[in-house]
């Protein structure tokens, strides 16, 4: 990759305000000054400093977000603050955006990556990937509507929902429940238990495939994924 490249990639100013900093001898490569911004780079081989510090270059970036109810999951909003306002400039750099949407309301895991195949894989309808959500409901939840969801309940659009795993924790007036779907349609949860006459009142993602929401991560504080947690994804 040139260097030029990597250096905008990275943050350090537009390809012009990069030339200027080679100009001005303060990049070196493997421990030489370069000067010229065509000079091929390797990020994984070569040693990169600008002003003596290393550059730390990688082409991904993998992010764990707890959402809080007041995010948008989107890049942008005209309204309202979306989940990439809040990153760190040094994580914005590279151009990371949701994967897949959590309702304005709803809480709890969102990962966030540049990774646009990695993404696509988790999105797609055609690899029923399970996503868990815990839930507070206003109504009983009972066992009839546990093999419902098994079956696929009918939705405000007739659309027929895949098979869910719906796990009952209380059933009361104020019910709590997990359930995991597989597919991603819009407010899907809280259009599944409209479908049974019930009411969401708290949503919240706590897991998205093998990956699972950090419970040390206060409500809008996020995380680098571990390679573990990368890899298992992959
Ligand atoms: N289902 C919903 O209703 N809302 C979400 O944010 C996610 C799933």
């Amino acid at each position: 990759m040139r260097i030029d490249k990597l250096l905008a990639n990275m943050g350090y100013g537009t390809r012009k305000e990069v030339k200027g900093l080679l100009r001005g001898g303060n990049v070196r490569v493997n421990g030489h000054p370069e000067k010229n911004g065509k000079t091929h780079v390797n990020p994984e081989d070569d040693s990169v400093t600008v002003m003596g510090e290393e550059v730390n270059y990688r082409e991904y970036i993998y992010l764990m977000l707890n959402k809080p109810g007041d995010l948008i999951s989107a890049t942008e909003d005209a309204h309202d603050m979306t989940v990439i306002d809040i990153l760190q400039p040094e994580d914005q750099v590279f151009a990371p955006f949701p994967v897949g949407r959590l309702d304005k309301d709803t809480e709890g895991l969102l990962l966030i990556t540049n990774d646009g195949q990695l993404a696509h894989r988790l999105t797609t309808p055609k690899k029923d990937i399970g996503k868990t959500y815990y839930a507070v409901i206003e109504g009983v939840v009972t066992e009839e509507d546990v093999s419902k969801f098994k079956q696929g309940v009918t939705l405000d659009d007739s659309y027929i929902t895949k098979p869910a795993d719906l796990n009952i924790i209380k059933s009361d007036q104020v019910s709590e429940i997990e359930l995991t779907i597989t597919e991603g349609k819009f407010h899907q949860v809280k259009r599944m238990f409209e479908a049974v006459n019930k009411k969401v009142t708290y949503l919240k993602r706590i897991q998205m495939g093998s990956l699972k929401l950090d419970p040390e991560l206060e409500l809008g504080e996020y995380r680098e994924l571990t390679d573990e947690e990368i890899e298992y994804l992959m």
